[in-house]
């Protein structure tokens, strides 16, 4: 049996068949509990949908206060074993998580396309990436290596070793329904601890794909991997849970600060990754011939719902090179074409949700009496209420909703400027700090923005500066709550407690 229900050989996507075939997949999803699929009794539930058809495709159970707690039991009650498990063994059992996604990474890559709309070559990307962060996590043997300093007195060494935090949890957003629970769950696993995903409740069926591999591994016993399905009344029991030792986040930066704020009152560890409103500074000397695809890749990709989108394009000229950019901006936005995900032709796929589509849509409306529009994208959303083509602006008023909100979707705002250092003050005046690009051929001008720019993950002539997995996801400002990014050395130093002993013989 699997986390929907269905048998293992029986069909996991939307992608490719009918409607029909697909109303028949509708089932309600399973938490994963202690080792054992389990439905929820007497819980609400949510429709996932079909962001292409709007059919409903499963129930999504909304677990509260007592899911929760039963998870977490397990959860403790799996930890103290699983720590006594040497280091290198853990690292076999994620290797043998990477080894699983391997071998059913088409299927998984399928259902990332089905489940939030974005095109089989970005699912297919987002997988990449997390089984990155597997394969990062499995050097963690390595990792968890201590420090020395010996003779700190006469016969008195001092010696510093890595412990687990306990029972962690992940709550993650739509957008990367498979990459995001992946940059949590290795990490954490392979430093000693249990661990609980709640992923979104838009698109939950790639987690309970990932965690359906998990559990055919022998190599992870049950209880130390626990999944719960539910929104926000699952989200604040795991706040309240006192069996829980730290959270790990991501979504918008409003949910991210209710989290880390409900973590610090009942004593947990939190890192909480929030929104972002990403520039791209084109140069007066960028070659628009390459910067062109980046800055579409990037703006429009996904429906410019990535955390990496660039929705700023910062063009640093005068008016004639100013003139020049927005045609280059609209021609190339002209010719991507609006489709859905498994469509290979496809270059904007669906928003995930008529809501998110309609939030853009509404914001585009009333920017119309201050921007210029220079394409608009607000066409036929097709049967589900998501299609949104792709959409450019030009933001006069530098501090308006379109230059400064994050609004999610293909939406690309323009600002015009004399100079770098323009470019620079306006990014900087952003309350977000997650991303940012800048097109150029010049080393200085790259040199002064890499310097300058307050945000964590810059591109230099490279459109999505996606970190791989083995560096931080570095945001700052209101992109975290917390210290510690995902992934890299960093996730290994927010799943474990450093513990200090200071030893005469
Ligand atoms: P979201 O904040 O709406 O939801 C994220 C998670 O929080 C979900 O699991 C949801 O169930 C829960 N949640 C939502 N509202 C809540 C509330 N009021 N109380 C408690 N829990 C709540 O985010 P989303 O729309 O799913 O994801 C998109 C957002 O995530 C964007 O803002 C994007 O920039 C951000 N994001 C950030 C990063 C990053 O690395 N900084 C990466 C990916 C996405």
């Amino acid at each position: 049996m699997t986390a929907d229900g269905t048998t293992a050989d029986g069909p996991k996507s939307g992608v490719g068949v009918d409607f029909s075939a697909r109303r028949q997949e509708v089932r309600v999803l399973k938490n994963y509990v202690g080792g054992e699929w389990r439905e929820p009794d007497g819980v609400k539930t949510l429709d996932d949908v079909d962001p292409v058809s709007g059919e409903v495709v499963a129930e999504v159970p909304l677990s509260g206060a007592g899911e929760v707690r039963s998870a977490v039991e397990a959860a403790r009650a799996a930890q103290r074993a699983w720590r006594d498990v040497p280091p290198q063994r853990r690292a076999r059992a994620v290797l043998a998580l990477r080894d699983g996604l391997l071998s059913r990474r088409e299927e998984l890559v399928a259902l990332v396309s089905a489940d939030m709309g974005k095109t089989l070559v970005d699912a297919d990307g987002e997988v990449g990436r997390g089984i990155e962060s597997v394969e990062s996590a499995a050097a963690v043997p390595h990792l968890l290596k201590g420090e020395t300093l010996e003779g700190v007195a006469e016969g008195v060494d001092v010696e510093l070793v890595r412990q687990p935090v306990g029972v962690v949890a992940a709550i993650t957003p739509f957008n990367f329904p498979a990459m995001i629970p992946l940059w949590f769950l290795p990490y954490a696993i392979a430093c000693g601890n249990s661990f609980l995903l709640k992923p979104s409740e838009q698109d939950p069926r790639p987690a309970g794909l990932i965690v359906e591999i998990v559990a055919a591994i022998e190599e992870i016993p049950p209880g130390v991997v626990n999944l719960v399905h539910g929104g926000r009344e699952a989200v604040t029991a795991l706040l309240e849970d006192p069996g829980i030792d730290a959270i790990s986040f991501v979504g918008r930066a409003e949910t991210a600060r209710i989290v880390a704020e409900g973590a610090v009152r009942t004593g947990k560890r939190v890192q909480a990754l929030g929104g972002a409103k990403n520039s791209l500074v084109v140069m007066p000397d960028a070659d628009l011939g390459e910067a062109m695809p980046a800055i579409m890749g990037s703006a429009f990709g996904a429906a410019g719902q990535r955390c990496l989108a660039g929705s700023v394009c910062v063009v640093v000229g005068d008016a004639a090179r100013r003139a020049e950019v927005r045609d280059a901006l609209v021609s190339a936005a002209s010719d991507q074409t609006v489709g859905p995900g498994d469509d290979p032709a496809t270059d904007v796929c669906p928003m995930v949700s008529a809501a998110a589509r309609e939030k853009v849509a509404a914001a585009i409306g009333r920017a119309e009496s201050d921007a210029e529009l220079l394409l608009d994208g607000r066409g036929d959303a097709g049967p589900a209420g998501t299609f949104l083509g792709p959409t450019i602006a030009i933001a006069d008023d530098h501090e308006s909703e379109l230059p400064r909100d994050e609004l999610f979707g293909p939406l690309l705002t323009v600002v015009e400027v004399d100079a770098l250092d323009a470019a620079l003050d306006f990014l900087n005046g952003s309350r977000y700090g997650n991303a940012g690009a800048i097109f150029t051929r010049s080393g200085a001008a790259a040199r002064q923005y890499r310097y300058e720019a307050e945000a964590g993950m810059l591109g230099v002539n490279v459109g999505v500066p996606a970190p791989v997995a083995w560096f931080p996801f570095s945001g700052w400002n209101d992109s975290i709550d917390g210290d510690l990014h995902a992934n890299g050395t960093d996730a290994v130093r927010f799943y474990t407690r450093s513990k200090v002993i200071t030893s005469r013989w």
